[in-house]
């Protein structure tokens, strides 16, 4: 069991709303090998982000059990073992990039040197903005800000909710081929969020395909891709074939 970067076993997660009981997470079990990328994909509601937030020590399960790097989530937030980013970066607009990165560390009474939180800047490829301003940055820049931020603390695991989901295609497989670059050179296991099936299937090392009311996983496929990916290998048969399958779970549990 210690040897998961992050494991999941029968973990449920019920809210009320309404006055009515609203099952978000239905007995979700997953294992994530060290050093792996699962991307978890499925419309809306399906219940993404309750699990995201679990991992993350940011929501507690109404059942089941959760480690992280074999740590309970609380405990793993607290010795710095999580790094998290969201859609929207969140930054602070009047610290400058470096400040930014740095800030995660801060709150918890530790500063980083600055160059270590330099050598990040340049890793997510911002050398050159570390003193610019948020609102001085693209939509993209800002997203990673918000990568090099949750990765301050090297965090043996990273949890990612729809990072790219604001971004604009070009952009956005631009980031999807830093990710990459940025997670081989760290080996943190990831979780990735995600609508978007190329994305998925370009990064993951398996991907968990889900479906809504009731929230379930509807397949688990694996993507035996060679490493490093590249923008060319989504354009060859066995990446289609591959985005065909996620795709067809997609639609297969819809249809449920
Ligand atoms: P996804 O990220 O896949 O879109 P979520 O995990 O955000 O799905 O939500 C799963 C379900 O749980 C949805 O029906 C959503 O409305 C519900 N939900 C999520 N968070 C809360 C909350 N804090 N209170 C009540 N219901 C919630
Ligand atoms: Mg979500």
């Amino acid at each position: 069991m210690t040897d998961a970067g992050f494991e999941l076993v029968g973990v449920s997660k019920q809210f009320v709303l309404r006055r009515q009981p609203l099952v978000a997470v239905d007995r979700f079990d997953y294992r994530a090998p060290i050093g792996t990328l699962t991307a978890l994909v499925g419309p809306s509601g399906c219940g993404k982000s309750t699990i995201l937030r679990i991992l993350a020590g940011l929501d507690e399960p109404s059942s089941g059990t959760v480690l992280v790097h074999g740590l309970a989530p609380a405990e793993a937030r607290d010795r710095h073992e999580i790094g998290v980013a969201f859609q929207d970066p969140a930054l602070l607009p009047w610290r400058n990039v470096r400040d930014n990165v740095r800030f995660a560390l801060q709150v918890t009474g530790v500063d980083a040197p600055t160059s270590a939180v330099d050598n990040l800047i340049a890793l997510v490829g911002l050398t050159g903005f570390e003193t610019a301003r948020p609102r001085q940055l693209s939509g993209g820049m800002r997203q990673r800000v918000a990568i090099a931020r949750a990765l301050v603390t090297s965090p043996s695991v990273l949890l990612l909710d729809e990072p790219f989901g604001a971004l604009d295609a070009m952009t956005r497989t631009r980031m999807n081929m830093e990710l990459q670059r940025i997670w081989m050179e760290r080996v943190t296991t990831t979780l990735l969020v995600t609508h978007s099936i190329d994305e998925a299937v370009l990064l993951a090392d398996e991907v968990v395909v889900m479906a809504p009311r009731p929230s379930r996983v509807v397949a688990r496929v694996k993507i035996d891709l060679p490493r490093p990916r590249t923008a060319e290998m989504t354009r060859s048969a066995a990446f289609h074939d591959l985005a065909d399958i996620v795709s067809e779970s997609l639609v297969a549990g819809d249809e449920l």
